[in-house]
């Protein structure tokens, strides 16, 4: 764990789901609550003892269900993939056909993969950008729909750096009779905070992550507004796809929920995307092609097909100066999942450190070195300098000490 501690401490970390939770965050999820047993909801449990971890359970329900104006929550499923497994559950019989948006285009392994469940159990037909714009083309979508009939439609994505418009695929939904999932682990704390248009009007369920831009602790959880299928959505989590609930991610899930009320944490979102905005503008500068053209959420990707350069290798090159960053396929890829043509780059992490738009440029500018001079090791060590000083001036976890052993 210390050599973890220090990793984080001296890499620029760009993974667009990675953040750094806060340290009330981390303590809640280290403490006696690791020891209870809880199946059940608050109020109606199976075991004894649960008074207070009702009293921290229902704070994360009200407190989520502040944050998005929903009327129903629950914080129970363990992870994103476990939320969309219980709405799966919820609205769908194995058989029935779902509709996502493509892996290679910015969709999730669990919107239809054939190598995961929804793409094992049910019929899946996926939607894509489209080729000119690169981004959402609702018409398209709509053709398909129409085509398809798919009984679930998802819209929320991976690796999509552009607005959703919710409005819009209800009214698909509601051509074809279709539920309609929105599917935010990527742009949650941005639409918490008014930064994304907020899916809980248009959609019949919302599911998301809470440690990425929500910046919580690693974990899922599923909200609606129709208190009907809120009930049905609570027994696909328990008892249909979890058994106890982990009430220490929970006491964290409020402790972050709470952090997510305050101005600070709006000003934090706002911060998130100028700085992904200034990233994209000096990669642009160097000459990199950004997907799409820009970004006006929290990531971007990079096409780094007009440099030829694989995904592979630029992820390789900046993890050599200290970069963290993930090799991703961009639309329409040649190369294969494994290989890439894109590298996917997110602002929040470094944003929760304290780095604004002139750190932000300064980055886009150690990248442009490092990809465009790869034989060069006089530029390498620049870099790594370069990286170094700003992980200097903005300190991660100083009061924590974890030995590191010799
Ligand atoms: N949904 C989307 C859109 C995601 O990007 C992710 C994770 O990257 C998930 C679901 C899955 O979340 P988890 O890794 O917590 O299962």
């Amino acid at each position: 764990m210390g050599q973890e501690l220090q990793r984080q401490r001296d890499h620029l970390e760009l993974i667009a789901s990675e953040n750094f939770a806060s340290a009330a965050v981390m303590a809640a999820q280290g403490s006696v609550l690791t020891n209870k047993y809880a199946e059940g909801l608050p109020g109606k449990r199976y075991y004894g003892g649960c008074e207070f971890v009702d009293k921290i359970e229902q704070l994360a329900i009200d407190r989520i269900k502040q944050l998005f104006g929903a009327a129903h929550a629950n914080v129970q499923p363990h992870s994103g993939a476990q939320a969309n497994f219980a709405v799966f559950l919820s609205l769908l019989q194995p058989g029935d056909t779902i509709m996502g948006m493509d892996l290679s285009h910015g969709g999730h392994l669990t919107h239809g993969s054939p190598v995961n469940v929804s793409g094992k159990w049910f019929k899946v037909c996926h939607y894509g950008v489209s080729k000119e714009t690169e981004q959402l083309d609702y018409d398209q979508i709509r053709d398909l729909a129409l085509q398809h009939g798919p009984k679930l439609l998802i819209c929320g994505y991976s690796a999509y750096p552009r607005v959703i418009e919710f409005e819009k695929f209800r009214a698909i939904a509601d051509e074809i009779g279709a539920y309609l999932l929105a599917d935010i682990a990527h742009i949650a704390g941005l639409v918490a905070t008014g930064h994304h248009p907020n899916p809980l009007p248009h959609c019949h369920v919302v599911t998301t992550t809470t440690h990425k831009t929500l910046r919580g602790p690693r974990g899922g959880l599923i909200m609606t507004n129709d208190p009907e299928l809120g009930k049905q959505l609570d027994k696909a989590v328990f008892p249909g796809t979890q058994g106890g609930p982990l009430e220490h991610v929970i006491a964290a899930k409020a402790v972050a929920f709470g952090e997510a009320l305050t101005p600070a944490f709006k000003t934090y979102s706002g911060q998130v995307i100028e700085n992904a905005r200034a990233l994209a503008a000096q990669l642009q500068k160097r000459g990199f092609k950004i997907v799409s053209g820009g970004t006006d959420n929290h990531l971007m990707l990079v096409d780094l097909r007009s440099i030829g350069m694989t995904g592979k290798q630029a992820d390789h090159l900046v993890s050599g100066v200290n970069i963290t960053a993930n090799k991703n396929t961009v639309p329409f890829d040649p190369e294969s999942p494994f290989v890439t043509s894109g590298l996917r780059l997110g602002t929040p992490a470094m944003t929760t450190r304290g780095m604004g738009t002139t750190e932000f440029t300064e980055i886009g500018d150690i990248i442009a070195e490092r990809l465009l001079n790869p034989e060069d090791e006089a530029i390498a060590a620049a870099c790594r300098r370069r990286v170094g000083a700003l992980c200097e001036v903005f300190p991660l976890y100083p009061h924590l000490t974890i030995p590191v052993p010799a």
